[in-house]
């Protein structure tokens, strides 16, 4: 606890997320698989609910009562959002279906405007697949160079090489805020800074950061930032791109279609401003109604309150699974949100996975979408356990247990 954070009462948060009181393979459900997606309070799945039960219509079109209404509602999550993230203006928060469309955009359309031949995409080896291939795609199409900033060995982004691997030739910095995998939180304020000083514009996937901490796209400078609703304790199919004003001007659309125009004849098209010129066809409309309401119950809680408890949940949880012979945690950087990557020696992480759940224990195996990553640290995948606020350090010691039961069964 810092001296500005205060408690949570955890109790009266779970009550809040009716999945989390049922029972998997007859135990009470242990749900340490955040990481892949979080799950919803009952404010969101009411939001919901209220949208289809009374108001449910397409928006921005009808000038019907229904319509006015969605369209209120939609774009009031809208600043729910810019608020959150501490844009500057609401019309740089695009929709989008999650942190993949939003990178695929940035890609499709400041990428193609900049990358040409020759010139560089610079991420770095902590990168989830969606934010390499939707570069990778771009410098096959534009024969440039994905340029990869290394980690050391515990997981770090190597800062150093960061600043040297900045070129003239370099078009755009794409890098997470939080690893997905290691958890490895990185500076990106610091190194926003250091990519502007050379005037190149970054792009920052936050999906493992939104759920976590508090974001201010200002503070922090970026130029893109991406993440997921579904992370968000939000609904699926939702995502958000933040554009920084002066760039969005300067963009083409990503697709076309409905919604995201002013006149439409044969000979010519005339494009809406930004935020609609990029939400061609009816949007998720549920999705935002619902991301708005999960923002609002995080904000309720505190991010501060909640980064401070996870911290605690971590600090707990690393050092009861280090304790467990044979077990390697992967990901060891100083930095680091509530997410703990390992493998057992002589065990395959897919039957660690398999024995934890027979215990009602949900964790991730496997590759995490970082297979670069992966192979960076020689080894096949890792058991991921990620947490969030409502997890306890009861869930911890059932953990513990589980795979040293696990490790008995299968060593
Ligand atoms: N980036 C990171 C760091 C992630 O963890 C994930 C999801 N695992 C994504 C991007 C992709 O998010 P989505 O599948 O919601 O588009």
């Amino acid at each position: 606890m810092t001296a500005e954070s205060k408690p949570i009462d955890i109790p009266a948060i779970r009550r809040d997320f009716p999945l989390l009181s049922r029972e998997v393979n007859g135990r009470q459900l242990v749900y340490l698989d955040n990481g892949a997606t979080s799950q919803k309070p009952q404010t969101v799945i009411d939001a919901i609910a209220d949208y289809y039960s009374r108001y449910n219509a397409n928006i921005h079109r009808g000038v019907h009562a229904l319509s006015q209404e969605a369209s209120q509602v939609y774009e009031e999550a809208r600043a729910t959002v810019q608020k959150h993230l501490g844009a500057g203006n609401v019309n740089e928060i695009i929709f989008t279906r999650g942190t993949t469309e939003s990178i695929n955009l940035v890609a499709a359309t400041y990428g193609r405007m900049h990358v040409q031949a020759g010139d560089e995409v610079l991420i770095t080896a902590m990168e989830h697949h969606s934010n390499i291939v939707p570069w990778q795609m771009l410098c096959e199409e534009k024969n440039a160079k994905l340029v990869v900033v290394p980690v050391n060995d515990a997981g770090e982004l190597r800062t150093d090489e960061f600043g040297k691997l900045l070129s003239a030739k370099t078009k755009i910095v794409a890098l997470t805020q939080v690893s997905n995998t290691l958890g490895t939180v990185n500076p990106v304020k610091a190194l926003i800074a250091q990519a502007h000083a050379k005037n190149i514009p970054v792009l920052v996937d936050g999906a493992q950061a939104v759920p976590h901490m508090a974001v201010d796209v200002r503070d922090i400078d970026a130029d893109f930032y991406a993440f997921s609703g579904h992370k968000t304790f939000g609904p699926t199919g939702i995502g958000v791109l933040y554009v920084r004003e002066s760039i969005l001007e300067t963009l083409p659309p990503y697709q076309g279609g409905g919604g995201i125009i002013k006149t439409v004849t044969f000979e010519k098209t005339e494009y809406a401003d930004a935020p609609l010129k990029f939400e061609a066809g009816t949007p998720n409309i549920e999705g935002a109604i619902g991301l708005a309401k999960a923002l609002d119950y995080i904000n309720a809680i505190g991010l501060d309150n909640i980064h401070a408890y996870e911290n605690q949940l971590l600090e707990y949880a690393t050092a009861k699974l280090s304790a467990i012979a044979g077990l390697r945690i992967i990901g060891t950087a100083k930095e680091k949100a509530a997410v703990i990557s390992f493998v057992i020696e002589g065990i395959h992480p897919f039957d660690i996975g398999m024995a934890l759940d027979a215990q009602g224990i949900a964790v991730r195996t496997g590759h995490h979408c970082t297979q670069p990553l992966m192979d960076r640290f020689s080894i096949p995948g890792t058991v991921r356990a990620s947490f969030a606020f409502y997890n306890t350090k009861e869930e911890v010691d059932l953990l513990a247990a589980g795979l040293t039961k696990a490790v008995k069964i299968l060593a």
